[in-house]
């Protein structure tokens, strides 16, 4: 971290805000600089907040991070791929992973059909909304612990591990069985859930804010990882942009460059991003093609009759069809499915 002094500090102040910074663990190196002095900050910086040490002394003039903000999720320091392996369903470092299911549980029959249809063609793990996060308060809200007893049932039929997501703290008993539990987008920066979360034993599958950026995706990251739990997989899932034409923009870029800062290893929801079935395909296709760990797709029976997010639903039959082509592509690169 660099910090910027004014002209002609007061040496007193100067002293003043030395000894501060001396207390925060850091190697300090004062440098006198032509026009303005510079004090270098040496070390981990993660707990300094930049506003605070411009607003603690009149003499500063900027603060500048040139390290990242965050430090258990990043790769620097955690240089191998973090693989999250729940009873041998893998996602992460050479492997690639398939979550898929519909948007919401609705009934036995759907979860069942679905569960063994998406098996068979080579689904990792089996998702399905017991709590939805719903814009309209009159739109359906998910069966809540019901949905996640079906959920179970599903998982007891085919053995398919289950994703579901959380919606808040007092739920938290109702996952005790769940083996994934799913941070939505909505919720990326419910920093309780996730500090919450970070005690907690099971993998979380943190999906990217409507209008989050990377780093702050990365931040929300770290407070799971900060908390002791280290089993954290990134979904992106399509960003708000002024195009209407999608449901979002699915941020393709946002897979390399993320790969390149962390070690936690990252999905991509095609469903969500694209918000139409037909592009599900090949957003799926250029998901691996950008080095994605894996795919969450939404699935449904009957997608006409789907009770939410129909739109963007496959049947089994193009799920399949999709998975194919998957498969060839994550060959190509090098990914075990
Ligand atoms: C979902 O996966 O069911 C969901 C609600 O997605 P998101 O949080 O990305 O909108
Ligand atoms: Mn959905």
């Amino acid at each position: 971290m660099i910090i910027m002094l004014k002209q002609n500090p007061d040496k007193q102040e100067v002293e003043k805000l030395t000894s501060m910074l001396e207390k925060e663990n850091v190697t300090i190196n004062y440098v006198h600089g032509k026009f303005n002095d510079v004090i270098g900050l040496v070390g981990d910086t993660s707990h300094l907040d930049e506003n605070t040490i411009l607003a603690s002394s009149d003499i500063v003039e900027t603060v500048t991070r040139v390290s990242e903000p965050y430090k258990a999720v990043n790769r620097k320091f955690h240089p191998d791929d973090t693989c999250i392996d729940v009873n041998g369903a893998k996602i992460g470092g050479q492997h690639f992973g398939v979550i898929a299911g519909p948007c919401s549980v609705e009934s036995e029959e759907q979860m069942i059909q679905v569960a063994k249809a998406v098996k068979d063609s080579g689904a990792k793990f089996l998702r399905g909304g017991a709590f939805k996060p719903r814009t309209s308060p009159y739109a359906f809200q998910g069966l809540h612990g019901e949905g996640i007893r079906l959920l179970l049932e599903a998982k007891k039929e085919t053995g398919l591990p289950i994703v579901t997501e959380i919606m808040s703290i007092a739920h938290l008993d109702l996952f005790n069985d769940v083996d994934v539990i799913q941070v939505g987008a909505r919720n990326m920066q419910n920093f309780d859930l996730l500090k919450e979360l970070g005690h907690s034993n099971k993998p979380i599958l943190l999906k990217r804010g409507l209008s989050s950026t990377m780093e702050e995706l990365l931040m929300s990251a770290e407070y799971i990882l900060a908390g002791g739990n280290k089993k954290v997989i990134l979904c992106e899932r399509g960003i708000r942009t002024f195009e209407k034409a999608t449901r979002n923009t699915l941020d393709l870029s946002a897979i390399p460059l993320l790969k390149s800062k962390t070690h936690l290893p990252i999905i991509v929801d095609p469903s969500h991003a694209a918000g139409i079935a037909a592009l599900v395909e090949p957003l799926s296709k250029a998901a691996v093609a950008v080095g994605a760990d894996g795919l969450m797709i939404e699935v449904h029976n009957n997608p006409k009759m789907a009770r939410c997010d129909g739109d963007q639903s496959l049947t089994p039959l193009q799920f399949d069809s999709v998975m194919q082509k998957v498969k060839f592509l994550a060959s190509v690169e090098n990914k075990i499915m």
